[in-house]
């Protein structure tokens, strides 16, 4: 079965709503992806440690565009210049902002 939400919202560039195949939705600020973001050169890829200062990240960041990644992950552009980042469906779901604050 497919994990891939049903609908990508990103008309706004502030945010990106995920509505998945079960009904729910995850909402992210732009800021809250940017300080996700799994690459390289945020996260060191063998130790796993952030190399990213979530500090460092605007609160008012905006993505200028978003692409499908195959059928697994999301990419975005966002306004910093940094387009690097490849967001799975699974990762997409497990940091939920609305969950991680109950
Ligand atoms: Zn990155």
């Amino acid at each position: 079965m497919s994990t891939a939400p049903k609908r990508i919202g990103r008309r706004d560039p502030s945010r990106i709503e995920l509505d998945w195949q079960d009904g729910t939705r995850t909402t992210y600020s732009t800021t809250q992806l940017r300080r996700l973001c799994p690459c390289a050169r945020c996260i060191h890829e063998l130790t796993g440690k952030p190399l990213l200062d979530p500090a460092s990240v605007s609160e008012d960041i905006t993505h200028s565009g978003t692409h499908l990644v195959g059928t697994y992950a999301l990419s975005l552009t966002f306004s910093d210049g940094h387009n690097t980042g490849i967001f799975t469906w699974p990762m997409l779901r497990q940091n939920d902002p609305a969950a991680a604050d109950s």
